[in-house]
């Protein structure tokens, strides 16, 4: 009996007894589900084996097998990270039933979660308990631990990255031992995790701050991109949440403003917008936008004009925050710090300006998305000690086809280089650790806890091995064929 046995003990059972044990859990080579593709269909890979454990036992089974085959771990959620985060050609560990809310405090605020939990569910069962999750990106599919790894974001000036609000994480680590951590127990491990990206060891729970139900109030209106840029600090700081988009053929930005509120709900999409018929005819023109570009900057006149009406709506705050992503997509993201707001946002007007006007240009669609976080503490996190603008840029595939992209992110990029810009980890990056090293203070300390949790490196993924030990993995390794 393999059940109940130590890692110690583990390490002493012949592996075939070992993968006997798993095999309820490991997906067959035949199904769908033994490849991995992300969700923009950008990055794809089909790993050696893929384990869909259903209880921490079974982890800790498939961290035995590993330490012995010498085979990296790669955890995944649901694989929205644009780019190759989440890939592997070894071992993948996909957490989907790893996904149970385990207790809810309402006194203290609390919830310990799974980290496989999905957001939207952890939303529906935190709303049963008249609580919820104090910020929120523009989607909900993502996992709990997916968010936390990669210090993804809302909006908001005075608002950190989602993962500072987690009060502590139950880990396991790469040699099969489960610890705990928090800001006052094994604290260099918790900081190092809470932005980790997968790298310090399996997370398996999450205990997450979250605040009573509310509901936010969003006022949107639209405006030529000079009249927002030139009092962008004003408008940044005129919401809890602010956040804008920018239709740059358009030259226009639409701004939308949340606040808490006990209003009652009230619905302000645009009809046609939200609507088949808009995402069809949107999509329908960039596709025909592959072969003549002007269709590019029409698709995007049409959309600035479709969310152009002043607006006001209510609804429970996780529903407020979030929007429709439109279509699949190439993304990129950098965090600046925020003083480099107006100027960074100048130097990429220009930049669109000239391209869109440049028959041989890049054309760009929309929206380029403009956030705002407060500053934290945590090693990794691009808002590490400083007030920070997002600024992230979308080039759609429409029907899944391909369209030029790399040159005009190659150009954003640079940009955004220039104003001290640090990559959203989840999104493609060309940044190496002697560029991550320069941008971020504690890079080495991070290094240092890799070292002290996993010597031998079970969670150093591809990903891990190209931007933090400088391995020559290359950076199209995962690149999905034809885009
Ligand atoms: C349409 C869309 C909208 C988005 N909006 C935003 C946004 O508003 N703000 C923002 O900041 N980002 C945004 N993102 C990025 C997204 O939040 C991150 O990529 C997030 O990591 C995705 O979560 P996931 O569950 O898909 O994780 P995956 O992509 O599956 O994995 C991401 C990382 O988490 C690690 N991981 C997953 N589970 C575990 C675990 N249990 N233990 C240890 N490591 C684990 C993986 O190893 C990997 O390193 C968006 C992405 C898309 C596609």
């Amino acid at each position: 009996m393999i059940s109940g046995l130590n890692p110690p003990q583990l390490d002493t059972v012949p592996l075939q007894n070992l993968y006997d044990f798993l095999k309820p859990v490991i997906v067959p080579s035949t199904s769908p589900e033994a490849k991995f593709t992300n969700w923009a269909k950008t990055f794809v890979c089909k790993p050696l084996a893929v384990f869909e454990p259903t209880d921490e036992f079974q982890c800790e089974v498939i961290l035995a097998i590993a330490r012995r085959e010498g085979k990296v771990v790669r955890a995944v959620g649901v694989g929205h990270s644009p780019s190759d985060l989440a890939c592997t050609n070894e071992f993948m560990l996909r957490t989907r039933h790893l996904n149970r809310v385990l207790s809810v405090d309402f006194e203290k605020r609390r919830v310990v979660a799974q980290g496989g939990i999905t957001l939207n569910d952890l939303h529906a069962r935190l709303d049963e308990h008249g609580l919820a999750m104090i910020n929120v990106g523009s989607i909900s599919d993502q996992t709990l631990a997916g968010i936390v790894t990669t210090a993804t974001h809302g909006t908001g000036i005075h608002y950190g990255v989602m993962s500072t609000h987690v009060l502590s994480l139950t880990l396991l680590l790469a040699d099969g031992s489960r610890v705990n951590c928090s800001r006052y127990e094994r604290p260099d491990l918790f900081i190092a995790s809470i932005c980790g990206l997968g790298s310090t060891g399996l997370i398996l729970n999450i205990e997450l701050e979250v605040e009573p139900a509310f509901r936010l109030r969003e006022e949107t209106y639209s405006r030529p991109f000079e009249d927002i840029v030139s009092k962008i600090d004003a408008v940044a700081r005129s919401a809890e949440h602010a956040r804008l988009y920018w239709f740059p053929a358009a030259d226009s930005v639409r701004v939308s403003l949340l606040n808490r509120t006990h209003e009652e709900k009230t619905s302000n999409g645009s009809w046609v917008w939200d609507s088949m018929i808009g995402h069809h005819v949107l999509q329908m023109m960039l596709f025909i936008g592959r072969y003549f570009g002007i269709f590019n900057l029409w698709a995007t006149h049409l959309a600035a004009w479709l969310v152009s009406a002043d607006s006001i709506g209510v609804d429970d705050g996780y529903t407020k925050f979030n929007l429709d992503c439109r279509y699949l997509q190439y993304t990129t993201e950098w965090a600046i710090p925020y003083e480099n707001t107006e100027a960074c946002l100048r130097e990429l007007h220009h930049y669109f300006r000239e391209e869109n006007a440049d028959p041989e240009g890049a054309r760009t669609h929309f929206p380029i998305e403009v956030r705002f976080s407060a500053p934290d503490d945590i090693w990794l996190s691009p808002s590490n000690g400083c007030q920070t603008c997002w600024i992230g840029i979308v080039q759609y595939k429409p029907y899944g086809f391909s369209v030029p992209y790399r040159k005009l992110f190659d150009g954003f990029e640079k940009i955004l280089a220039r104003h001290q810009g640090r990559p959203h980890w989840a999104k493609a990056h060309p940044l190496l650790p002697e560029d991550l090293r320069k941008l971020y203070p504690d890079f080495d300390k991070f290094i240092q806890v890799l070292e002290q949790v996993d010597p031998s490196g079970v969670f150093r993924s591809e990903y891990i091995q190209r931007h933090f030990m400088g391995k020559l993995v290359d950076r199209r390794a995962f690149k999905a064929r034809r885009t």
